[in-house]
C-alpha cells in the first residue's frame, strides 16, 4: 500500500482512543473541566460504569452560546493561546483534546448558562462538531434555549459505541464504577471549596457526598471512613517558613507541602494508594510512592498500610505538566531532593507522635 494521509476521522479517533482508556478518563477529564470553571458543587451520575451514561452538573461559569461551536473541536481552549503560558499555567486543562475525544467516541451533550445569559443553551456534538438534536446529522445544529441555572451540566452517553474492542477490553462495570468513585474521592480530599456528589442512575442515594469547606480529616472521613480519619495526621511543611531544618529550602523550588496522613495505630491490610497533588494535579509519582511508603516500615507491622494523602507546590518554573495528554505525570527539577525533604518530615511526624503514645502508656 502506498503512504497515504489518514482521514481526519480516523485520525480523530484513534487520538481519542489514547485519551480516553476507561470511563475514568473521560469522568476525570470533566471533572477538571468543572473545577476549572470555578465549580463550588459538583454532581455525577453514572450508569453501567460509566459506559451507557456518564452525567457531571456544576455551578461553574459556564459556557457562552458564542463558544458552542468551538467546544468540542480538538486543540480549541479558553484556557492557553501562547506557548510560554505553559509554564505558569493554573488551569487542570489547556490542551483542548478532551471533550473534542469524548465527542469522536461517544454521544456529548451540553446544557450550560452564564450569568450574563438570560437562558440556557443545549447541544449535541458528534465527532468534534455541533450536531442535530438527538444527535441527528441532518437536523438543525443551532443551541436551543431551554430553561437551567448558571453552570454546565455534560451529559455523555454510549462511550466507546464505535470502538467496540475497547468496550470488550473493559473491566467489569462495577470495577469500572470504583475507578470512577476512587478518582472522585481523590479530588473531594484535595478540593476543599468543592462539594462532591456521586450516585448511580436510578438509584435515589448518593454514594459518595461531601460538602465544600470541610476540614481536611472530616473530607477524610467522608470519604475513606472513621478508622482512616481517627487516626490521622495533618502534614504542613512551610518552606517559607525559615527553616525547619536550618536549611533554606525553597532553593529546590518547593513551596509547600501539605496533607494528611495516617500515624502507627492505623494498620489497614488493605493497600490504598497515596493521593498525591502536585500543583493540584493528580500524579501518580512512583518515586514519592516509594519513599513514603518505606518510611513506614519503621512504624508498621508487615503487611499493613498507611493512609497518604500529600500536596506540594512546586515553583511552576520548575515543573513540567505536558508530560502525556492524561497528564497523570508531571516532572518537576530537584526530585531527589524534595523527595528527601518529605521523607524527613515524614519520619518526624511520625516518630514524634510515636514516642508520645509511648510516654502515655507508661504513666
Ligand atoms: P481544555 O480543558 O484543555 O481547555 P476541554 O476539551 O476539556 O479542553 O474543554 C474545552 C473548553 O470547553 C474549555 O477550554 C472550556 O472553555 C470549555 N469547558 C469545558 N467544560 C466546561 C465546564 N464544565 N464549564 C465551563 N466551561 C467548560
Ligand atoms: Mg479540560
Amino acid at each position: 500500500m502506498p503512504i497515504q494521509r489518514l482521514s481526519e476521522s480516523v485520525i480523530n479517533r484513534i487520538a481519542a482512543g489514547e485519551i480516553i482508556i476507561q470511563p475514568v478518563n473521560a469522568l476525570k477529564e470533566m471533572l477538571e473541566n468543572s473545577i476549572d470553571a470555578g465549580a463550588s458543587s459538583i454532581d455525577i451520575v453514572v450508569k453501567d460504569g460509566g459506559t451507557k451514561l456518564l452525567q457531571i452538573a456544576d455551578n461553574g461559569h459556564g459556557i457562552a452560546k458564542e463558544d458552542l461551536p468551538l467546544l468540542c473541536e480538538r486543540f480549541a481552549t479558553s484556557k492557553l493561546s501562547r506557548f510560554e503560558d505553559l509554564e505558569s499555567i493554573q488551569t487542570y486543562g489547556f490542551r483542548g483534546e478532551a471533550l473534542a475525544s469524548i465527542s469522536h467516541i461517544a454521544r456529548l451533550s451540553v446544557v450550560t448558562k452564564t450569568a450574563t445569559s438570560a437562558v440556557a443553551y443545549k447541544a449535541f456534538y458528534a465527532n468534534g462538531k455541533l450536531s442535530g438534536q438527538n444527535f441527528k446529522s441532518s437536523a438543525n445544529t443551532e443551541p436551543k434555549p431551554v430553561a437551567g441555572k448558571v453552570g454546565t451540566q455534560i451529559t455523555v452517553e454510549d462511550l466507546f459505541y464505535n470502538l467496540p474492542q475497547r468496550l470488550k477490553g473493559l473491566k467489569s462495570k462495577s470495577d469500572e464504577f470504583s475507578r470512577i468513585l476512587d478518582v472522585i474521592g481523590r479530588y473531594a480530599i484535595h478540593c476543599k471549596d468543592v462539594g462532591f456528589s456521586c450516585k448511580k442512575h436510578g438509584e435515589p442515594y448518593q454514594i459518595l457526598s461531601t460538602r465544600a469547606q470541610l476540614p481536611i480529616k472530616e473530607r477524610i472521613r467522608t470519604i475513606f471512613g472513621n478508622s482512616i480519619a481517627t487516626d490521622i495526621l495533618e502534614v504542613d511543611l512551610d518552606t517559607n517558613i525559615e527553616k525547619e531544618y536550618g536549611t533554606d529550602n525553597s532553593k529546590y523550588g518547593l513551596i509547600s507541602v501539605t496533607g494528611a496522613i495516617t500515624n502507627s495505630n492505623y494498620n489497614n491490610k488493605k493497600r490504598i494508594p497515596p493521593v498525591f497533588f502536585i500543583n493540584n494535579r493528580l500524579v501518580a509519582c512512583e518515586p514519592l510512592k516509594r519513599a513514603v511508603s518505606g518510611v513506614y516500615q519503621f512504624f508498621l507491622p508487615k503487611g499493613s498500610y498507611p493512609f497518604i494523602y500529600l500536596s506540594l507546590q512546586i515553583d511552576a518554573q520548575n515543573v513540567d505538566v505536558n508530560i502525556h495528554p492524561t497528564k497523570r505525570e508531571v516532572r518537576f527539577l530537584h526530585e531527589e531532593e524534595i523527595i528527601e525533604l518529605i521523607v524527613d518530615k515524614v519520619h518526624l511526624i511520625l516518630s514524634s507522635v510515636d514516642t508520645s503514645r509511648k510516654f502515655k502508656t507508661q504513666t
